[in-house]
């Protein structure tokens, strides 16, 4: 069983846990299988519009009892980051989530003498927000953090632009590089790895682009589930693939 290869797993959650507010069927209980075997499990994820208790709540509602420790988010990611390096106050183009995440890390939210400016997804973005920002590294000559850089984000009817977007945007505007948190940005994988003290894991994605390329990048294996892939794009050649989560278990 492929379960037996590693000793612990960072699981991400659109498109192998869950596909918008649907959990995919087995998934919820493969984390359980897991837990029994007491194997330590991390989810990744880019999502940079919630809080982490917010994830929580929607995993619970799926009967999924996950620890905020175990949530390991692109949004709360970005603010580790930002207290890493000594950001101390920022301007958000994202949701009130993200801004209560970044708080929660001990970031100061404002659009005044601000250290960094923060690029997360929020669907309400607009024009004046890209001009704030614009304007903010331009007058502060501060950097610009993408907290993931996802080109689109999946919806029932479509994608819309995702942070990638937004954020190519503010830099062809301000002439600077985004430095971007989550997949395939080996950050998010380090924060993940380091709460685990063991040294054979594998990430669990379905997007070859972000989980596959990130695992690579952050010295892991990597194990691409097709059957419910959010996004198919080009990536590296995985060192599994699985149909769902269920088949961890497969003899
Ligand atoms: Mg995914």
């Amino acid at each position: 069983m492929l379960v037996d290869d590693y000793d612990a797993f960072l699981v991400d959650l659109d498109g192998v846990v869950y596909v918008g507010d649907e959990p995919i069927p087995g998934a919820v209980d493969a984390i359980e299988r897991l837990r029994e075997r007491a194997i330590p499990v991390r989810f990744v994820t880019n999502n940079s519009s919630r809080t982490r208790d917010e994830i929580r709540t929607k995993l619970a509602g799926m009967g999924i009892d996950a620890s905020r420790r175990e949530i390991v988010s692109a949004a709360w990611a970005t603010g580790e980051y930002l207290r890493d390096r000594g950001l101390e106050t920022v301007s958000v183009v994202g949701t009130g989530s993200l801004r209560a995440e970044l708080e929660r890390g001990g970031v100061v939210v404002a659009d005044d003498a601000v250290d960094a400016v923060v690029v997360g997804h929020d669907d309400t973005t607009d024009y004046a927000d890209l001009t704030r920002a614009t304007r903010l590294v331009h007058r502060h000559d501060v950097p610009l953090v993408a907290v993931n850089a996802d080109a689109v984000v999946p919806q029932p009817d479509g994608p819309i632009p995702g942070v990638g977007a937004i954020a190519s945007a503010i830099e062809t505007a301000t002439n600077r590089t985004a430095t971007v948190i989550g997949k395939p940005e080996r950050r998010l994988f380090d924060y993940a790895l380091a709460s685990l003290e063991t040294a054979s894991v594998a990430m669990i994605g379905d997007t070859p682009a972000a989980d596959v390329a990130g695992a690579s990048r952050a010295g892991i294996d990597a194990i691409l589930v097709t059957a419910h892939a959010v996004r198919s794009t080009d990536g590296p050649t995985p060192d599994a693939t699985i149909s769902g989560l269920a088949d961890l278990f497969e003899e």
